[in-house]
């Protein structure tokens, strides 16, 4: 990830990071230039989703199917084998 330095425009490095949390997370940088020395903190930050995670999608579906009852659990595997 390239961070670039809002006084002098050169590159900049991050030196640190500090997790906020599952979606933002601090930067601490530092301009590369000597001579200008400028460090300052930025962000990186979690937006939005555009395809959803395979992972999520699967636990999605088991929780979901957890909460069924016994019966329809049958049912929905019976199902389920009929449309393969
Ligand atoms: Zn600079």
């Amino acid at each position: 990830m390239r961070v670039y330095c809002r006084e002098c425009g050169n590159k900049g490095r991050i030196t640190n990071t500090n997790r906020l949390s599952r979606d933002y997370t601090e930067l601490y940088c530092q301009c590369n230039d000597a001579e200008c020395g400028h460090t300052w903190v930025g962000g990186f930050g979690y937006r939005h989703t555009l395809s959803p995670s395979a992972k999520t999608a699967s636990q999605m579906a088991f929780q979901l199917v957890k909460s069924l009852a016994p019966e329809m659990q049958r049912d929905l595997l019976k199902e389920l084998e009929g449309a393969r």
